[in-house]
């Protein structure tokens, strides 16, 4: 599957939060051999979130996923956002509101929250976008939310971390795990020759295996490092393909007299 992330939070861009939850979720969504294709930051703005949402449907990803900008606050227009842009009317989900009801009141009961009840700011956060399907917050208040439009689904995710790594191991990864295509990842680390020297070789080796992505990484230490990795998404005989990659770019290291250090 195609996937695209909008992390949303003005914390985010005036660099006060760093964006830690595209990272840890792109590394679960490749792992099930799926491919993030892009992730865009944007504030906590009606309009920048309608228009952004218009803008990765267009690209048609069969999965798109926002975290952020889910809470009470007057500032936090997610859910606005995108009914705006996708032409719906926000309205009352009576599953949200239960939801957001009871973990207020759980939250009272055992002393975390002195505030009793549904205030505007908590009712506020059960005004879904028409045909929403509410996702409940185990390690929060907000709920998150599904859409379907089109062929892409739409998963709206809280921006606390916690929060939102609940919600994505108990609804995201059972669909990311029943279409789960094939990613492999191999690699090593070499000393004695730079990534200059050694490119024009991993460009023949590209050419001549086309379904893998063979790429050095430099690392800065006391000697000049580079790593080496070859992936592969959905490739039938990937395995075979990425050893036999492997296999032909160790053979050129040794030929140029660098050292192989280990395998990754
Ligand atoms: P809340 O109900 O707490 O308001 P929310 O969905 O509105 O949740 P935000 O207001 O966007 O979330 O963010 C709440 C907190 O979560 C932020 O102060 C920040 O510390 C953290 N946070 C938000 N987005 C991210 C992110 N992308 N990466 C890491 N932390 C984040
Ligand atoms: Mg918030």
């Amino acid at each position: 599957m195609d996937v695209e992330f909008i992390i949303i939070g003005n914390e985010i861009l005036i660099g006060k939060t760093l964006d830690s939850n595209s990272n840890w979720m792109a590394k679960r969504v490749t792992k099930y051999g799926h491919r993030v294709r892009r992730v865009t930051t944007i504030g906590d703005d009606l309009d920048i979130i309608s228009d952004m949402i218009k803008d990765v449907l267009s690209r048609n990803p069969d999965l798109i996923i926002t975290s952020g900008g889910m809470g009470p606050t007057f500032d936090d227009m997610t859910l606005e956002g995108i009914a705006k842009g996708l032409n719906r009317e926000l309205k009352l989900d009576e599953h949200a509101y239960n939801m957001i009801k009871t973990s207020y009141e759980k939250a009272h009961r055992i002393g975390l929250l002195k505030l009793e009840g549904m205030t505007k700011e908590r009712k506020k956060m059960a005004y879904l976008p028409e045909g929403s399907v509410p996702l409940p917050n185990t390690r929060g208040t907000a709920p998150g939310v599904k859409i379907k439009q089109g062929e892409t689904t739409i998963f709206i995710l809280p921006g606390v971390p916690a929060e939102m790594k609940a919600m994505f191991l108990n609804v995201i990864t059972p669909i990311l795990k029943e279409k789960a295509g094939k990613f492999i990842e191999k690699g090593f680390l070499f000393e004695g020759i730079g990534e200059s020297q050694i490119a024009p070789y991993v460009s023949k080796l590209e050419h001549k295996y086309p379904q893998l992505w063979i790429k050095t990484h430099p690392r800065i230490g006391l000697s000049v490092e580079v790593e080496l990795s070859i992936t592969s998404f959905n490739v039938d005989n990937g395995e075979e393909l990425t050893d036999k990659a492997l296999m032909d770019i160790k053979k050129i290291i040794l030929t140029l007299n660098g050292k192989i250090k280990n395998r990754k």
